[in-house]
């Protein structure tokens, strides 16, 4: 979404604030970073071009990581970020932070943090208090959010072109989800057709569609299985990585041909009123 530095921080951002105690998929999940060899296991399950090495963890570091952890949950427990608050905190981080260009491994200039020391902690602050900081200048920070699952305080980082992320990896949050939308759906369905069968116009009424699940025809009151929309609506909230990035294809390619249909449709509008004048 971003570039590959940003991107990969902002994941490991969401990662560490994760790590914290909370409920995940209505699952209480505990603290994961209360020792050394946590903050191992956090760090070894980064993507291998970060350069935080867990060779730098210690009792120290640990606590040092801990603050971090709280100051980035912070930030992000206020986001959109729209007040100085998230902000000042945000400095704190960026606190001796420097800045400098160099090449990155694709051979771009890029600008990059330089901590304010070569300890771990001052490192993971350098990358992600910069990669927030880019979120902050382009106002992106609706990214940063809380999984929209019941009974879940998971954080998302949203890199999705057209921001449709909503669920975290943990559990089933999205199936979840879309069971309870069904079922809601199928009970103003029952409440549809009661109320219709008291009113003589019902007859009148044939097949509509409803929040594109289709709703049958009020002859016949039930709705039990899936329909082909509520089996869409599960392909919509993929949850593997592969998954999201075919659908994530899927999504720019409806975004151009949209949008391509739309200046067609404009060009037309624009001859016809010519032709109108004329
Ligand atoms: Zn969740």
């Amino acid at each position: 979404m971003f570039d590959v530095d940003t991107d990969r921080t902002l994941v490991a951002a969401a990662d560490l604030v994760n790590t914290s105690a909370g409920l995940r998929s209505a699952t209480p999940g505990l603290d994961q970073l209360t020792t050394v060899t946590q903050l191992k296991d956090y760090l070894g399950s980064r993507d291998p071009g970060m350069r935080w090495a867990s060779s730098g963890a210690d009792r120290t570091q640990l606590e040092k990581v801990q603050h971090l952890r709280e100051k980035v949950q912070r930030i992000w427990s206020s986001t959109p970020i729209e007040s100085d608050a998230p902000v000042q905190v945000l400095n704190e981080l960026l606190h001796g932070v420097g800045l400098r260009v160099a090449r990155g491994a694709d051979g771009e200039y890029r600008a990059e943090p330089v901590p304010a020391s070569k300890d771990l902690a001052d490192v993971m602050t350098a990358s992600i208090a910069t990669a927030i900081q880019h979120l902050v200048v382009r106002d992106e920070t609706v990214r940063m959010r809380t999984c929209k699952g019941e009974s879940c305080d998971a954080v998302i980082i949203d890199l999705t072109r057209n921001r449709s992320r909503l669920f975290c990896d943990f559990g089933n949050c999205a199936n979840r989800a879309h069971v309870r939308a069904y079922r809601a759906r199928q009970a103003a369905h029952r409440k549809t057709f009661s109320t219709a069968r008291e009113a003589a116009a019902a007859a009148a009424v044939h097949s509509t569609r409803h929040q594109g699940a289709l709703v049958d025809t009020l002859d016949s009151p039930r709705l039990a299985k899936p329909s082909a929309a509520e089996k869409a609506a599960q392909i919509e909230v993929p949850t593997s990585q592969s998954a999201r990035a075919a659908k994530e294809f899927r999504d720019r390619m409806r975004d151009e041909l949209m949008e391509k249909r739309e200046k067609k449709s404009a060009k037309k509008l624009k001859k016809e009123k010519k032709k109108v004048k004329k």
